[in-house]
């Protein structure tokens, strides 16, 4: 799914509504809900905003051992990374990095100086706070060379180490042949990505393009959003919800009853 104008403006407003609320810093995740995109595209358009310095990007990093959240410590040796608090060492990579994203100073000032002068409508009437935020760590996260570009450009010297050059394989590629990254992690990115055959989300998409039902149309295009995204996400619990709602105005038609089928 191409990032289309309706996400741009669902951004500008979803970055207003975070700078009025308490919220310092939100994953790509909250956005990905926020617009009902999946998650590669919301990290792609937050990565577009950290070039223009609208926004900055920050990591957490978490143990692999005990799984708690560490400060990032520069300093430290990277492949033999001390945990704070169980003192295991660690060999960081994109398993353990998680990003978050923060409103730069200058353009929460613009923001807010801006409130009052009759742009500040909430077009989309969805509060932000509600939504929770998810922890994705970097490996479930595709991104193009431009993203990359855009990362590499943040000057964080664990990015460097691990997405520079050719320890990272981009996924959307499809080169999976590196050997520096290990065949359990490609296992199961790669199944993440196939949980469901796109040609049966494929059919499943023309079968509603083809509704006459105009209401009936618009809904499960809405559903079929959502059941991208959580496939995306691999939620699979919340794919089957949505397949049951569809179920319900669609009647058990065949592709609905094969992509179940994926996800028992
Ligand atoms: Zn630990």
């Amino acid at each position: 799914m191409a990032i289309d104008f309706i996400t741009r403006e669902k951004f500008q407003e979803f970055i207003k509504l975070i700078s009025e609320s308490a919220i310092d810093k939100f994953t790509p995740s909250k956005f990905a809900k926020y617009a009902d995109i999946n998650i590669n595209d919301s990290f792609k358009l937050l990565m577009e905003h950290v070039a223009t310095k609208e926004l900055e990007i920050s990591w957490e990093l978490r143990c692999p051992n005990c799984s708690r959240a560490l400060s990032l410590n520069n300093n430290k040796d990277f492949e033999e990374y001390e945990c704070d608090f169980c003192y295991e060492t660690f060999d960081v990579d994109e398993n353990d990095l998680f990003p978050k994203f923060k409103i730069t100073d200058k353009y929460k000032e613009y923001l807010i100086s801006s409130r009052n002068d009759g742009h500040s409508e909430k077009k989309f009437k969805k509060t932000v706070t509600n939504i929770p935020d998810e922890k994705i760590p970097m490996s479930d996260i595709m991104i193009d060379e431009q993203t990359k570009e855009i990362l590499l450009d943040t000057d964080c010297p664990i990015i460097l180490n691990i997405f520079q050059g050719d320890n990272y394989v981009n996924q959307n590629s499809n080169s999976f042949n590196n050997s520096n990254i290990s065949n359990t992690n490609i296992q199961s990115n790669n199944n993440q990505c196939q949980t469901v055959p796109n040609e049966h989300i494929e059919e499943l998409e023309d079968y509603i393009t083809n509704l006459d039902d105009v209401t009936l149309k618009k809904m499960n295009e809405n559903y079929l959003t959502d059941l991208k995204s959580s496939l995306a996400e691999n939620d699979k619990e919340k794919a089957k919800d949505i397949l049951a709602f569809m179920g319900r105005t669609l009647g058990s038609i065949a592709s609905l009853t094969t992509i179940g089928g994926y996800l028992n």
